[in-house]
């Protein structure tokens, strides 16, 4: 039971969500929103068009209607009517006409009475041809006084058949005078026919009330149609303002919702661009702020592209932030290298470049030995035979194919060699790499952009990569001693209490023999100070060479030597100091007239077993090589407790 009601609540926002999206879409589609600009503002005004259109058509079919109607009364009817009361007139002066004609006094006033009715007939006949026909009818205003002219439109239907009824009747009217005056002048001059006189009268006076009737029938009939047009002109009218007032309403209401849609659509995301680079222009960037698109048109796109602009800001600041809070070089380099992941590259080696030494090696993937490298491995001795570090521009083999004759994989890739420019030289350069086959102009389109942004990325981190690769010279200088390339003692106190923590959880010892050539001053006071430099720097390399590579050879001092001895079992340093001893005894310095034989004299002490503490350890050494040269110099003195006479260390 209650599953069913879930399953039915369930149909019912289903529906809702399906009608509210259809409903959605329908607005889209009606305002246009996935319309371009143009496109938009183009449908708009047709839009705009169509109404204005529509409200002039029902404008004009109204008036149309309109005047139809009352030009049919006033062109058609209302003469027709005016002509329809003049000939009521007329027939009725008529009738007079008659009674006037049985009481004539005389033969005068037969003739004058006859004369009267001849001409209303004539009147009669003129006006019912006149609407026959149509034409000018002369307006006597309801009297004999001529008022003017007016114009009748021929008859139609009901009014023909009025015209040639009348005109019948007006043959019988003309008749039944004509009896009247003869019969009254027979009278006249026989003084008698009276009966006939009435009968006759009679007969007309019927005749001219059948025309008057016939008339007011005719005039009756006009006067109807007339308030019949009145009637419909006055309900055309309320229709008329109705349809018109609902298509101008209809037009407001949908151009405030067309307005308000398109201006919002193109408003807001406006807005929202401006804001962001107000906020730009102030230096603050806010990734996190993304400009809602709310059409598809330019204005949609403009707020995509932004938020992509955005993001590569966003990314860029983060990036850069974080390659300067990294330990060392290698972190940034692989920073970089992440970056570069992102695009659709087939592969991309950054190569550092030392400028003093005309070297470049790859750094990253830090994996890649000068063997994997696609460049002729000659590169790497010799960084000018690179393109792009001598040129120190962007070398690329789609642009130029085959460009550089050291890239070794031209039969399946495609190159480009981007140069870190630091301080004016390369200092390194990115190898892109995109293999040929399948490649196409949008494919090439594509890694324009790809190398673009990289180039971005890169342009941030040259200063970091400047300021990290100064530091780290600046450090291995300061921890270096110049002239034989030794490490020097701060070096030793930097990294003591490492090698120190190391060895003892090893469980191992540290030799230390401390060395210093005999009488060397006199190399100096004979053969000078650069003699004397050259002895000091072949004695440091036959140090170097005695020692394995995890042991340090430090300068001490002038012409002192530290060795430290890394991991060793108890009196072996003895030997390797032996060792050096007799080189250096056999060794034969180059001096300008000849060779000059020199020297050594060493004092050996073992960490942890002379003493816990290294520094002090370093002492005995000392102190033996004190004993060395007091018993006679070149030679070797393990230190021994008996040595140690001064307790104050
Ligand atoms: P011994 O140690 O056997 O007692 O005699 P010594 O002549 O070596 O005595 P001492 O240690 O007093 O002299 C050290 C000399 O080393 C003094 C100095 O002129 C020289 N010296 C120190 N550093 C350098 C250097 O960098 N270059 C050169 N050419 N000479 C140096
Ligand atoms: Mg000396
Ligand atoms: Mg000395």
């Amino acid at each position: 039971m209650g599953n069913k009601f879930i399953r039915f609540g369930l149909f019912k926002r289903k529906l809702y969500v399906f009608f509210a999206r259809l409903f959605g879409s329908a607005v889209e589609y009606l305002t246009f929103v996935r319309q371009p600009l143009r496109k938009k503002f183009t449908l708009f005004s047709m839009g705009v068009l169509f109404w204005i259109l529509v409200i002039s058509s029902i404008s004009i079919s109204a008036l149309v209607c309109l005047g139809h109607e009352s030009s049919t009364t006033l062109q058609y009817l209302l003469p027709q009517g005016r002509a329809t009361q003049q000939i009521i007139r007329d027939v009725q002066d008529l009738r007079v006409d008659g009674y006037r004609l049985k009481d004539a006094p005389d033969m005068g006033a037969i003739m004058g009475t006859t004369e009267d009715s001849d001409a209303g007939i004539k009147d009669i006949r003129q006006l019912l041809y006149a609407m026959a026909q149509g034409g000018a009818v002369n307006d006597f205003n309801g009297g004999d006084k001529l008022a003017g002219h007016f114009t009748v439109e021929p008859a139609r239907g009901p009014g023909k058949a009025f015209i040639k009824s009348m005109s019948g009747l007006m043959n019988g009217v003309k008749a039944g005078l004509d009896e009247i005056s003869g019969i009254k002048m027979q009278t006249l001059s026989s003084k008698a026919g009276g009966g006939k006189l009435e009968q006759a009268l009679a007969q007309y006076d019927a005749a001219i009330s059948k025309a008057i009737a016939m008339s007011n029938a005719y005039s009756y009939e006009i006067s109807g149609a007339y308030s019949a047009d009145r009637h419909k002109i006055g309900a055309y009218i309320p229709i008329a303002l109705l349809v018109l007032s609902a298509a101008v309403l209809m037009t407001i209401l949908l151009l405030i919702v067309f307005t308000s849609t398109i201006s919002n659509a193109v408003i807001k995301p406006v807005k929202a661009v401006t804001g962001q680079i107000q906020s730009l222009s102030r230096g603050y960037i806010d990734g996190s702020k993304r400009i809602q698109p709310t059409s598809g048109d330019e204005i949609g796109r403009l707020a995509i592209d932004f938020n992509a602009l955005m993001e590569t800001m966003d990314g860029i600041t983060k990036f850069k932030k974080a390659i300067e809070e990294d330990e060392d070089l290698a972190d940034v380099y692989s920073r970089l290298g992440n970056e570069f992941k992102y695009y659709g590259f087939d592969g991309f080696t950054i190569y550092e470049v030392a400028n003093s030494q005309n070297k470049m090696k790859p750094v990253y993937p830090i994996a890649l030995s000068g063997a994997g490298i696609s460049c002729n491995p000659e590169i790497i001795e010799n960084c000018f035979l690179c393109r792009a570090k001598k040129t120190g521009h962007v070398i690329s083999s789609i642009e130029y194919p085959g460009i550089c004759k050291y890239f070794l994989q031209g039969g399946e890739m495609e190159h480009i060699c981007v140069p870190m420019m630091l301080g004016g030289t390369a200092g390194g350069v990115v190898q892109f790499l995109a293999e040929k086959s399948g490649m196409n102009s949008r494919h090439k389109e594509a890694i324009e952009g790809w190398i673009s942004a990289a180039c971005r990325y890169l342009e941030e981190s040259i200063p970091v990569i400047e300021t990290k690769r100064l530091m780290a010279a600046l450090k291995e200088s300061a921890l270096k001693d110049a002239l034989t390339g030794l490490q020097n003692r701060r070096f030793l106190q930097e990294c003591a209490e490492s090698l120190v923590a190391g060895v003892l959880r090893r469980g191992k010892s540290i030799g230390l023999i401390m060395g210093d050539l005999d009488f060397f001053k006199q190399v100096n006071d004979i053969y000078g100070h650069n003699t004397g430099d050259a002895v000091l720097k072949e004695t440091a390399e036959i140090m170097k060479k005695s020692v394995r590579a995890s042991d340090l050879v430090i300068r001490f001092g002038g012409e002192e030597f530290l060795i430290v001895l890394m991991d060793v079992g108890q009196g072996e340093s003895k030997g390797i100091a032996e060792k050096i001893r007799e080189k250096m005894e056999n060794t034969k310095f180059k001096v300008t007239d000849g060779v000059l034989k020199k020297t050594i004299s060493l004092g050996i002490s073992e960490f942890p077993l002379d003493t816990e503490s290294f520094w002090q350890c370093i002492k005995f050494a000392d102190v033996a090589l004190y004993e060395a040269k007091n018993s006679g110099r070149n030679k070797c003195v393990r230190f021994t407790k008996e040595m140690w006479k001064d307790e104050q260390f």
